[in-house]
């Protein structure tokens, strides 16, 4: 996309366009990819340089290249993982206690990779925050499974389930 845009004037030789979305503004960026005149409201700065929004959505789709099956299926498996971990979550809780955290980071980066792959490392908008809540809500039926059995895991089962969530939702982003 070349579009030219029009300078309004130059002042100090440095010239003054207005914002391609508000007419109404006069700014000096411009979008470093499409050359857009871009307003301080529309401006995202990026690593490499300030954008306008649009280049900045259009450059992240192609980073994020999952189709519906990945999500699908990752989702499905963050569903079946948060279930069985919050079953085994509560003897593991129920027994060992407060040392069942130590068991917890490694376990909950294990179930976290395990839903990755099974969405073939396929990266979507938002999958991080669908996964974390799918496995937020089938973890917490697990827990309420195990309870019946391990009473005294729930504090610990909890905490173990918001340190899966957390994990996954950083590990799918
Ligand atoms: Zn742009
Ligand atoms: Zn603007």
């Amino acid at each position: 996309m070349t579009e030219t845009w029009p300078v309004l004037r130059y002042e100090d030789g440095v010239p003054i366009y207005a914002c391609a979305n508000h007419p109404d503004r006069e700014t000096t960026l411009r979008c470093n990819r499409c050359g857009k005149p871009i307003c301080t409201d529309c401006a995202v700065l990026t690593d490499v340089g300030y954008r306008c929004k649009e280049c900045v959505y259009e450059l992240e789709n192609r980073f994020y290249h999952a189709q519906p099956r990945h999500v699908v299926v990752s989702l499905v498996a963050a569903a079946g993982l948060g279930f069985i971990g919050g079953i085994l979550a509560m003897p593991i809780a129920h027994f060992i206690g407060f040392w069942s955290i130590l068991v917890a980071f490694p376990v909950a980066g294990a179930l976290a990779e395990g839903i990755w792959r099974a969405g073939a490392r396929h990266r979507a908008r938002r999958l991080n925050l669908y996964a974390a809540l799918v496995v937020a809500f089938t973890g917490l039926m697990g827990i309420l499974v195990g309870l019946l059995f391990f009473p005294r895991g729930l504090l610990f089962g909890l905490i173990l389930l918001g340190i899966t969530v957390t994990t996954v939702y950083g590990r799918l982003r």
